[in-house]
């Protein structure tokens, strides 16, 4: 399987090279040359395999340069249930009025994105260990990505971690979370400033050539084509524990930000698991609503985004979506080229023409949520089922909930526990106890280790030249 840029400018490379790639040098995103094609038999074969045994078979289709028994090897010692808590790793339930939840929140950081960074952080130290080269992430976080970031790569051989946070913007929760880690390889960096002065700083050590090259300075972003194809595998795991078998179909409900997520969702439809639709929910910031309403993407500056209670979806800008117009376009990098030329000039595009398609061959529905409707979404919840749901997920059941057919199975995805966001919960709430995983009970009160600086671009680099040279 080798690999090709939406802009069509990249030689072709193969899974190892994609997967320490950030934006390939086109300034596109790397995707699969074809989609395999799952037959009946093999998805037969499939619905009785472990969640392990599954992401084996899914990503060796992809990953077709890492010897079988390797990534046999990363994918066991990654998806455990003493990382995942249950053995099921994802399991599905179903809430009193009939629509799933596929629980994909119960790894270490409590969030989605450690499904796909667990992953990651093994197979890059299998890959930086095999070609004996050294990476150094360099990156920003307003919470959620760093310390997923964090707790894959802590302690493996290779990788350094340096993550820059604004100083004193996330919640206390986690704030522990990152700080409290003690290995040598994870750096936290709080930056006297807010999460878009510590996104320029990550920008201009990018952009100082020499820095990156001889630091080995490397990302780990949504955009991660390692990251994708992990998340491919718990819509076909998510699949075969809401039906009985294959002759149905459900529809999956997915709280988007960067179109990440979602985007899985719709490789895993193309590889031909029986996915009625998807349906993308988004919060106030409805770029992606928009677009799938009426066609028109038009992307956001900073200043237009809205900060909300479900602020893992606060972006306006869907980094992944452009893997999904290139194959609406038919794989055309030429189209790609020009559509994202006006996202650059900030006029944005319309594919209004295009609609009848995108709703029926590529089942894409929306809906958006605000922060009234996720807190009645919270409340709801938990009267009818007593559990608490997060706020993410919370606007995912209320868009589930407003676009659902009669007869339609809708699996919601579960991106976060309500534990990291208390504050929200009992604002909708009242003061319940939030229940935590066992473990994290006194994480506030644990030692915490970061660096505080000025935000200024030097004094990290200084940081990072001293922690290398150690
Ligand atoms: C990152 C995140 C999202 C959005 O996922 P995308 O892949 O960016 O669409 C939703 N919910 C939670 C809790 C997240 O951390």
């Amino acid at each position: 399987m080798k690999y090709i840029s939406t802009r069509g400018e990249t030689a072709p490379k193969s899974f190892s090279e994609v997967l320490l790639m950030g934006l390939a040098p086109d300034g596109g995103l790397m995707l699969p040359e074809h989609y395999p094609q799952i037959s009946a038999d093999t998805l037969n074969q499939w619905r009785s395999l472990s969640y392990p045994e599954l992401a084996f078979e899914i990503i060796s289709l992809f990953a077709t340069d890492i010897p079988s028994e390797d990534l046999r090897d990363i994918i066991g010692r990654t998806y455990t249930e003493a990382a995942f808590g249950t053995p099921e790793i994802t399991p599905v339930r179903t809430l009193s009025d009939g629509i799933k939840i596929e629980a994909l929140s119960n790894g270490p950081t409590l969030a989605f994105k450690d499904m796909a960074m667990q992953f990651l952080g093994n197979a890059f130290e299998y890959v930086l260990n095999k070609e004996g080269k050294q990476l150094n992430i360099l990156g920003a976080t307003s919470g959620d990505t760093g310390s997923a970031a964090e707790y894959a790569l802590r302690g493996k051989k290779g990788v350094n971690v340096f993550m820059l946070s604004p100083e004193g913007k996330m919640s206390d929760f986690q704030r522990a979370q990152m700080f409290s880690l003690q290995d040598e390889n994870i750096h936290n960096i709080a930056v006297k400033g807010m999460f878009d002065d510590c996104q320029d700083i990550v920008k201009a050590v990018q952009n100082d050539a020499a820095f990156k090259q001889q630091y080995h300075i490397g990302t780990v972003n949504s955009i991660n084509w390692g990251r994708i194809v992990a998340q491919v595998v718990y819509y076909f795991a998510g699949y075969f524990r809401a039906t009985d078998n294959n002759s149905q179909q459900v529809s999956f409900c997915v709280p988007s930000g960067n179109f990440g997520n979602v985007c899985a969702g719709h490789i895993a439809r193309q590889m031909g698991l029986p996915v009625r639709r998807l349906i993308v929910a988004t919060n106030e910031n409805d770029v992606l609503d928009e677009f799938f309403k009426t066609g028109r993407y038009l992307p956001r500056s900073t200043e237009h985004t809205h900060v909300t209670s479900s602020p893992s979806m606060d972006i306006s800008k869907a980094s992944n979506f452009e893997r999904f117009v290139f194959d609406l376009s038919g794989r055309n990098p030429q189209q790609i080229q020009a559509l994202w030329a006006d996202v650059a000039s900030g006029k944005g595009f319309d594919l209004g023409g295009e609609m009848e398609k995108v709703r029926t061959q590529y089942g894409f529905v929306s809906g958006k949520s605000t922060h009234a409707d996720r807190l009645a979404t919270i409340k709801t919840v938990y009267a009818q089922d007593g559990e608490l749901i997060d706020p993410h997920t919370a606007d995912g059941v209320k868009v589930a909930r407003e676009v659902r057919e009669a007869g339609e199975t809708v699996v919601c995805l579960e991106t976060a526990l309500a534990a990291k966001f208390e504050q929200t919960i009992h604002e909708a709430v009242g003061s319940v106890a939030v229940p935590r995983p066992a473990g994290l009970e006194g994480l506030e009160n644990l030692p915490q280790r970061v660096q505080v600086v000025e935000n200024d671009t030097e004094a990290v680099k200084t940081i990072i030249r001293t922690a290398l040279q150690g």
